[in-house]
């Protein structure tokens, strides 16, 4: 099948303005002259003077230069995430005026700007009809050498893929498809291995091999490698969830909503966006990215509730319901993940409905058997406005998943359901620092419409591509 053409929508960042329309978003102060926020001229000074009696937050000015400015009146003390938002505002005001691209300049936290302006244009147009002249999308352009807007531009633009894959549907986007998008995706600095039935067969991964035993599709383990140094030494395995379609399986979910299980493979998708910008700004860490990928559907062959499975790990699992399926597959790839030795494991995961009960769409849950992984990661979560919330992770709760016949149940019923789902996974990742991201809440319906719109957010790339960048 052929791949859509998600460079259209995900590659728009340029290093020098081209023909058509430019716009601009200017932050300027009340108190402040507005050259000092930007690089506008004196006229656009006395143009938004003209314009105080108007009562919007954002004020556009068509300038005599024929450019359109997007202004956003700004306070001192404004958080970053009011500056991310506005600015996502600003740039849908400048579509509005059908710019044909935005222009970033250095003068006003420019690395917000730039982001913003990335994530709030995406628009998925790829499957309406007729495609014969498909229209450009609006450019971002930058001209500067500020490294920070650089790699704001191109994690925004990893997070923008993240977000393409989610809202890719199920037939687009089956595990071996997921595997030629990251092969398309990926720079050629990492190495890319599309593991298969026989390979996981081989390795005894039949946790994933059940989930995927109701599907038709071949199940895949998409297996990344990036070297930043050359000892081999694995400093972080970065684990996501690759459910391509989650219908529950025998425990079959409720019909309303279930399209949004295309999206069950985001936890897998943020992982390979992020290896994405791995690649191109190249830290000096080893790391290894694990993708365990399947659909899970009911047939005659499917996994039944009450089924046993022993994976990798050597642990054996009661299937008590079928729609719990994330935890298994998750299971066997954090079984395989520690025989790189790996210092620290972080995974990713649309896990449990449970979690959107707690937190809702604005933090994402984190689980931890480490507290300085909990903490740093808590930490860049805020400095980027991609936040985290720390849920507990305790044995306390083990009886809720012990099974009377084998040696783990893999749900514990409606109380704590996220927190018994951490739970499982920890005891595959063992004594290994280990940090669990549920994002099961904050995969769509963002609380941030004018970064995220309202398709998939492609969160938390944000936060993994900064933590990975950072100097540890
Ligand atoms: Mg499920
Ligand atoms: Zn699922």
């Amino acid at each position: 099948m052929e791949l859509l053409d998600w460079r259209r929508l995900c590659r728009r960042s340029l290093d020098k303005e081209r023909e058509g329309l430019s716009g601009q978003i200017v932050f300027y102060r009340q108190d402040a002259e507005v050259s000092l926020l930007s690089n506008g001229s004196s006229s656009l000074t006395s143009a938004l003077a003209a314009l105080s009696h108007v009562q919007k937050e954002i004020k556009v000015v068509v300038a005599e230069n024929d450019r359109v400015y997007a202004c956003v009146l700004i306070k001192e003390n404004d958080s970053s995430l009011h500056l991310r938002k506005v600015a996502g505002s600003a740039t849908r005001e400048l579509l509005e005026y059908k710019v044909s691209q935005i222009v970033v300049d250095d003068k006003y936290h420019p690395e917000i700007v730039a982001e913003s302006a990335v994530l709030s244009s995406y628009t998925y147009d790829l499957l309406y009809r007729p495609k014969d002249t498909p229209k450009d999308l609006v450019a971002i352009v930058y001209a500067g050498n500020n490294p920070e807007v650089k790699n704001a531009i191109l994690v925004a633009e990893a997070q923008n893929f993240c977000r393409f894959l989610g809202d890719t549907p199920a037939n687009l986007l089956t595990p071996s498809l997921f595997c030629s998008y990251a092969k398309d995706f990926l720079p050629s600095s990492l190495e890319v291995e599309e593991r298969d039935r026989a390979f996981l067969k081989e390795k005894g991964m039949n946790l994933l091999l059940g989930v995927s035993n109701g599907s038709e599709e071949e199940p895949k383990l998409l297996e990344i490698h990036y070297r930043g140094r050359d000892d081999n030494e694995i400093d972080i395995a970065l684990i996501g969830k690759g459910i391509t379609f989650d219908s529950g399986g025998i425990s079959l979910k409720p019909s309303e909503k279930m399209s949004l299980m295309k999206g069950d493979m985001l936890g897998g998708a943020s992982v390979l966006s992020t290896m994405g910008v791995v690649g191109e700004v190249k830290p000096k860490k080893n790391i290894v990215a694990l993708v365990p990928l399947t659909e899970n559907l009911p047939s005659g062959k499917a996994t039944k509730p009450g089924d046993v499975h022993i994976g990798m790990g050597g642990i054996s699992v009661e299937v008590d319901n079928t729609d719990a399926e994330g935890r298994l597959i998750l299971g066997d790839a954090l079984s395989y993940s520690l025989t790189f030795g790996p210092k620290s494991i972080i995974d990713i995961a649309t896990l449990t409905g449970a979690i959107s009960i707690s937190l809702g769409t604005v933090y994402a849950g984190l689980f931890s058997n480490n507290a300085s992984l909990k903490d740093q990661l808590i930490k860049v979560g805020e400095a980027v406005d991609d936040p985290l919330w720390s849920m507990p992770c305790s044995e306390e709760y083990g009886h809720l998943i012990k099974s009377s016949v084998a040696d783990l149940k893999n749900t514990g019923g409606r109380p704590a359901g996220s927190i018994t789902a951490a739970l499982f996974l920890s005891r595959f990742a063992k004594d290994t620092p280990w940090a669990h991201i549920d994002i099961a809440g904050v995969m769509a319906g963002s609380s941030t419409p004018q970064l995220h719109g309202d398709g998939m957010t492609g969160r938390p790339v944000r936060l993994l591509s900064n933590y990975l960048l950072m100097d540890q």
